[in-house]
């Protein structure tokens, strides 16, 4: 490991820097991928703004494959028993029910493949939310479902958590389709320890996995360091 060509010797792991909210808590819902120092690496390249966009698309999709696998220790498994080519027995574990993305339009549709490729032919949902003109407060525009949702885990996908605005009412809206909160797993790159606060206070049953938690918001509600627009960087040239 070298920073800008000076070698520096990798950390270890008991000395790992490891993220926290503003104010040192990190409420119990919310589960941080191992803060590496692979992962910083990752997300090094992806925060900076001269980061072409070929490897914006590259290592963000590392992070979202680590984020998905993630999300997916957070489902009940069942015991399980099987054959090995031996003919010995093995008593295991199988996942237990079915599960669908959703991602909230347009930059959770960035995260909609990395769950493809973990969860071969998964039912996946979209959501579009944006803020109302008029009351400045998030409102549904569009959404479409797999029409067995209430029975099934949902991971809910967008990359950045910045207010929780988006998030919280995509949850409402899920939750008005029958999902329990309790089967809904936020998945996301970043958040905001404001956004974190307020999403977990009103959904403390529903777990978040986040990448990495960044230090706050600015005048924007851009996340500071962030990476500035997701759908952006993702998107335009
Ligand atoms: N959405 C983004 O894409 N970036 C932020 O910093 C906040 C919300």
């Amino acid at each position: 490991m070298s920073t800008n060509g000076v070698p520096v010797p990798p950390p270890q792991p008991s000395l790992l820097k490891t993220t926290a909210s503003s104010n040192g808590t990190v409420p119990p819902s919310v589960f941080t991928l191992p803060q590496t120092a692979q992962l910083e690496a990752l997300y090094t390249i992806i925060r900076d703004k001269d980061t072409s966009r070929g490897d914006f698309l590259f290592y963000s999709d590392r992070i979202i494959r680590l984020l998905v696998e993630e999300g997916l220790n957070h489902l009940p498994v069942v015991k399980k028993t099987v054959t090995t080519p031996t003919g010995s027995t093995y008593v295991g574990v199988g996942f237990e029910g079915k599960i669908c993305g959703v991602s909230i339009l347009r930059a959770g549709e960035a995260m909609e493949a990395g769950l493809r490729e973990v969860c071969r032919s998964v039912r996946i949902g979209k959501i579009l939310i944006q803020r109302d003109e008029e009351t400045m407060q998030p409102k549904l525009f569009y959404s479409k479902f797999p029409q067995d949702i209430a029975k099934r885990y949902v991971l809910l996908l967008d990359p950045m958590l910045a207010t929780g605005g988006s998030a919280i009412k995509a949850v409402d809206v899920l939750m008005e389709n029958g999902v329990p909160e309790d089967r809904i797993i936020f998945i996301n790159l970043i958040s905001s320890p404001e956004g974190l606060r307020t999403f977990s206070e009103k959904f403390p049953r529903l777990k978040v996995i986040t990448g990495w938690i960044d230090q706050g918001l600015n005048e924007k509600a851009y996340i500071i360091p962030g990476l500035g627009d997701f759908g952006e960087r993702r998107y335009c040239e």
